[in-house]
């Protein structure tokens, strides 16, 4: 699973404070030390191991710990709330349109897991909220896609709008969208291409796609797997077409996550799913203060 050594060297190093009855700022200084070569080593990105480690050493410093009774303990809730913060603090749902369709783009490098992940949000939305979402199939280079949005259509008995793979993806998405207007779906999810990298095509044909459907989310998927470079994907995706939510893929593979742990403070936008798995149910919405206890084990 995630996180597995990263909650292993976290609790070594704060595990050490436990055996002390008093605490100093040099057992502080070297827990730090730890805590900062933990994180780096789990692939998180330096500008965040610095701020978190500068927000746990300043309160781990200050009378709250060094005074207290249970100096051990005392920072292992300051880690956890910085790690929570670091996380995004708040769980942050879909934005809603005031008026029907909610509109949601899904967008990311190809094999990041969209195609899976709007199968998963149609399924959850249907489940929660007894929606009636539309799916849109845009990704027009990978033609297995479309099949696989249509499988996951069928499995869920969710409507897939697609022109096969000969009409333009900006065209698919305008006649995708009369249709949900005529059938009064509360929901439009997009499917787009993805490419191996993040070239200006792609990019040009997002921002098309975004000018003629006037999402309300456009959510970025990006691979745990992927560590640092899910990062710069998302900080690139993010300048470009200006994303309003991340979701996190495969956290149930090893990854040593980095890029969960990054990705909030590097691009400002807050992680809202993840995904654990490639059944339709293997969806989770993202709670940072649960993610920060999980990652702490
Ligand atoms: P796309 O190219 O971005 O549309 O990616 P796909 O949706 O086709 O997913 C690529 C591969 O990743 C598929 O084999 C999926 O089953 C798999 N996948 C997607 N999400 C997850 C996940 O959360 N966990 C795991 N283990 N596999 C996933």
């Amino acid at each position: 699973m995630a996180f597995e050594s990263l909650t292993e060297r976290l609790q070594q190093a704060m595990g050490k404070l436990r055996k002390k009855g008093k605490v100093t700022e040099a057992d502080v200084k070297e827990m730090m030390r730890e805590i900062r070569l933990a994180l780096l080593e789990a692939d998180v990105n330096l500008q965040v191991v610095k701020e978190f480690t500068k927000s746990v050493r300043e309160r781990a410093v200050g009378t709250e710990v060094l005074e207290s009774l249970s100096p051990a303990q005392q920072i292992v809730k300051i880690v956890n709330e910085e790690l929570t913060k670091t996380l995004g603090e708040e769980t942050v749902g879909i934005t809603k349109s005031p008026k029907i369709p909610t509109v949601i783009m899904m967008v990311g490098l190809q094999g990041a897991g969209k195609t899976t992940f709007a199968g998963k949000l149609a399924n959850y939305l249907k489940k929660n909220e007894n929606a009636r979402p539309l799916m849109i199939a845009g990704d027009v280079y990978r033609p297995a896609a479309i099949d696989q949005l249509k499988v996951l259509g069928q499995q869920l008995d969710v409507p897939v709008f697609e022109m096969g793979t000969e009409v333009s993806p900006v065209e698919i998405v305008r006649q995708g969208m009369e249709l949900a207007r005529e059938k009064k779906n509360d929901y439009v999810l997009i499917d787009t291409a993805g490419r191996l990298h993040i070239d200006e095509v792609l990019m040009t044909e997002l921002k098309e796609i975004k000018e003629i459907a006037e999402p309300n989310e456009i959510l970025l998927v990006v691979d745990a797997m992927t560590g640092q470079d899910a990062v710069n994907v998302a900080d690139s995706f993010n300048q470009q077409l200006g994303i309003t939510g991340v979701v996190i893929t495969k956290l149930d593979g090893d990854t040593r996550g980095g890029a969960a742990l990054s990705i909030r403070q590097v691009t400002g936008a807050p992680i809202k799913f993840t995904g654990t798995g490639e059944k339709l149910t293997d969806l989770e919405v993202f709670h940072p203060d649960r993610m920060a206890s999980r990652i702490l084990g």
